[in-house]
């Protein structure tokens, strides 16, 4: 009774809360400045400005933010057609901060505009002379921390009680997913996770990479450690250098739950038809990316009636995947073009015979539609001759962090 008191309390306070910033959101406001040392914002001394702090109201566009300070319409056309292949005008989402620096002279005329796009990254909108449009990203800063845990009744739950964040439960068995069945978990498993906290302006934004982790699970230990192969790529493998991935990620998506599973029979919750269902399909929320779960070669980005907006990847000779009901095709993905395992294709949608978002992940071998999990599926490739010395190496360092002593 005590706790579902409690539960009713915190939203309580969180609806208040979040009323509070829905009226005050409406409002500009404008500083008042007490400075010595320059001070810079995106980069940007602000010190000479009437700096004024906004953020995009419901049905308000950016031109009409610009239009408020003073920017008159032949301009803000000048400043859209600038933007062209930077920043689309037709984004500017309502709550969205930005912040105007006007001239301090009685014109107020604006300087600058900068649009936040997200906790990390923004739009600058520079209308001195030459109107100039730019992106920058603000300062992540990282704190590395080691967590550990023995788990008492679920992974979650034991996670969810040391104050963990899901995505971190989450990662880790995507990490795991070919190694450990997180169902089987039981009383007295045990981790110690290595992994990345991100900072904004001291302010929290989430979980970054997993560094190391150890599983012990009926009292045998499975190691992970990131490597980066490559600036861009990197990958989890054993204490031996062995992948622990399989030659195919797990899920095409980061997943809320699996819809519905392959089967040879199920009626169709559009149509009412009975009739094979060769897919597997993951609820997500729409413009959730979705990733190719192997190396390979695109042979159809398209659009039909029945399959929504979807994509098709040719592996190899034996292994063929598609995406389907996707919101979009990522830019840049069309026929022929090659992408790698964990690359971005597309978003989830509901485009298509479907009736919510999700994506129906089809799995082909040898030209015959096939369940990936009833599938014996090769293994990725360890680490190759040339990274071994290097790996040996990083993984020593992060075991010895791993296994510091907790306070
Ligand atoms: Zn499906």
């Amino acid at each position: 009774m005590k706790k579902v008191f409690s539960i009713f309390l915190i939203i309580a306070v969180f609806i208040y809360v979040s009323s509070y910033f829905e009226s005050s959101s409406d409002l500009e406001f404008i500083e008042e400045k007490v400075a010595d040392e320059p001070s810079f914002e995106y980069g940007i001394c602000i010190d000479s400005f009437l700096v004024v702090r906004g953020s995009i109201k419901p049905n308000q566009t950016l031109g009409e933010v610009f239009y408020l300070h003073h920017i008159d319409h032949p301009i803000i056309n000048k400043i859209v057609s600038k933007s062209k292949g930077i920043f689309d005008f037709r984004r500017a989402a309502p709550d969205n901060k930005y912040t105007v620096l006007c001239s301090s002279d009685s014109s107020e005329i604006a300087q600058y505009l900068i649009y936040e796009e997200s906790i990390s990254s923004f739009v600058v909108f520079d209308l001195r002379d030459d109107i100039d449009v730019y992106r920058g990203n603000k300062k992540i800063d990282i704190i590395k921390r080691v967590s550990a845990g023995t788990i008492n009744s679920s992974l979650w739950l034991t996670m969810d009680e040391l104050g963990l964040s899901t995505r971190l439960v989450s990662e880790i068995s995507t990490i795991y997913a070919w190694t450990i069945d997180f169902f089987k978990v039981q009383k007295g498993d045990s981790f110690r996770i290595y992994y990345e906290d991100r900072y904004v302006e001291g302010e929290y934004i989430g979980i970054g990479k997993i560094l190391a982790a150890e599983f012990t699970h009926k009292n045998n230990n499975f190691y992970a450690f990131h490597f980066k192969k490559n600036t861009n790529y990197g990958d989890y493998y054993d204490e031996n250098g062995k992948t622990l991935r399989k030659a195919f990620l797990m899920a095409p998506v980061d997943y809320k739950r699996i819809s519905s599973r392959y089967s040879r029979k199920r009626k169709h919750p559009v149509t009412g038809q009975w009739k094979g269902h060769f897919g597997t399909d993951y609820a997500a929320s729409t413009g959730t990316p979705i990733w190719s779960t192997a190396n390979g070669t695109v042979t159809i980005a398209s659009y039909t009636k029945n399959n929504g907006n979807y994509v098709k990847i040719k592996h190899n000779n034996k292994y063929t995947t598609q995406y389907l009901h996707m919101s979009k095709i990522k830019s840049g993905i069309k026929k022929g073009k090659y992408v790698k395992q964990g690359d971005i294709i597309g978003f989830v949608g509901s485009t298509g015979l479907a009736t919510g978002p999700h994506v129906c992940y089809r799995f082909w071998k040898d030209g015959r539609q096939v369940d990936p999990y009833k599938q014996k599926l090769p293994p990725g490739d360890p680490i190759s001759k040339e990274n071994r010395n290097d790996f040996m190496f990083i993984k020593d360092s992060l075991f010895n962090i791993l296994m510091k002593d907790l306070d």
